[in-house]
């Protein structure tokens, strides 16, 4: 795996570029395409006991639901993510017909031709963010109740973002805390997730620091609601230095939508006021190679006090 990475230092290890490089292939298998990869036994149980870290800090009452990794093209259309991020999106596409016409499609690879022509859009697309399919739920509950509800979520998420780096993939795991409530509720679960979040990373050793940031908007007015979202501090992330300390990556986010997916989904309460939603974010297979790029290639090797935080 190409990683073009600057030296730098973190955790207390010192990681010369190649180092970073044989950190990532034995964690990797390249598939051929930059950013989807096969994934080693080692690598996967750091994200299982990552899941188990999280899953312990599972807010009362929280419903939980785990997605798969396509959702409703008709939700994502709704929900305006065509305006915000579609340079990240995937499509499922899928060949349609009679037996005949299938067999033709098909046929064409085979004889030098291009069978993805024939594709067309099917009704799904490749789910962007776990915490999507939660907000069409509960709207399809009706009135949501005074305390408003709590979601753990899970999907494999898909953005179209190729890259050879160590730290970002077209397809990762996401796991989420989702809440739908008034303002206030959203504030006092967003709030103390950062704090509780600090601690999560305390206990398994990573460096970081927390920071106002921005999703990617699209476009001449995406910049223009970036910069909106940075002045309303709608968005915080947590940042670990994974290729370099310069631009740290971020490992997790806790997001406040405001009104949007409450307008967007049409949920009230019962006194008629319009919810608010809010999420935290977890980056599970960043968190994964955070703590492989910090700790070491095995796990093995690890401080005994990370793998107590990780009971491996
Ligand atoms: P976001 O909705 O952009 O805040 O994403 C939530 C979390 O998912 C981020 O904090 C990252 O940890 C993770 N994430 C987002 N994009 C990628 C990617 N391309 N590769 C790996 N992890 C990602
Ligand atoms: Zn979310």
């Amino acid at each position: 795996m190409n990683i073009t990475a600057p030296i730098h230092h973190c955790g207390g290890h010192h990681f010369e570029p190649d180092h970073l490089d044989s950190t990532a292939s034995s964690l990797f298998t390249p598939s051929g395409v930059d950013g989807v990869y096969g994934r080693t036994g080692e690598y996967e149980s750091v994200v299982e006991a990552l899941a188990s870290l999280i899953g312990a800090h599972r807010p009362g009452g929280a419903e939980v639901f785990r997605f798969p990794p396509v959702m409703p093209r008709a939700s994502l259309e709704k929900q305006g993510y065509l305006n915000s991020f579609p340079n990240l999106i995937g499509a499922v596409s899928t060949l349609v017909g009679s037996e005949r016409d299938i067999t033709r499609s098909a046929a064409k690879h085979e004889n030098g031709g291009d069978w993805t022509e024939d594709l067309k859009p099917s009704d799904l697309v490749l789910a962007p963010a776990a915490c999507y399919p939660v907000y069409p739920i509960a709207a399809a509950r009706g009135v949501v109740p005074d305390d408003g509800y709590v979601f753990d979520v899970a999907a494999d998420c898909f953005r179209h973002e190729p890259s050879r780096q160590v730290d970002r993939f077209q397809s990762f795991r996401m796991r989420e805390y989702v809440r739908i409530g008034t303002p206030g509720q959203i504030r006092s679960f967003r709030d103390p997730w950062v704090e509780r979040a600090k601690g999560i990373a305390d206990a398994i050793g990573l460096s970081y620091r927390v920071d106002v940031a921005n999703d990617p908007f699209f476009g001449r007015v995406g910049a223009l609601m970036a910069s909106q979202q940075r002045e309303d501090a709608l968005k915080f992330e947590l940042l670990v230095p994974v290729r370099s300390a310069d631009s740290p990556t971020a490992c997790m986010s806790f997001n406040y939508h405001k009104e949007h997916f409450g307008e967007v989904w049409g949920l009230h309460n019962a006194a008629g006021d319009l919810m608010h939603t809010g999420c935290v974010a977890f980056g599970m297979d960043r968190l994964a190679v955070a703590l492989f790029v910090t700790h070491g290639a095995k796990v093995a090797g690890w401080p005994a006090s990370v793998r107590a935080g990780l009971n491996l």
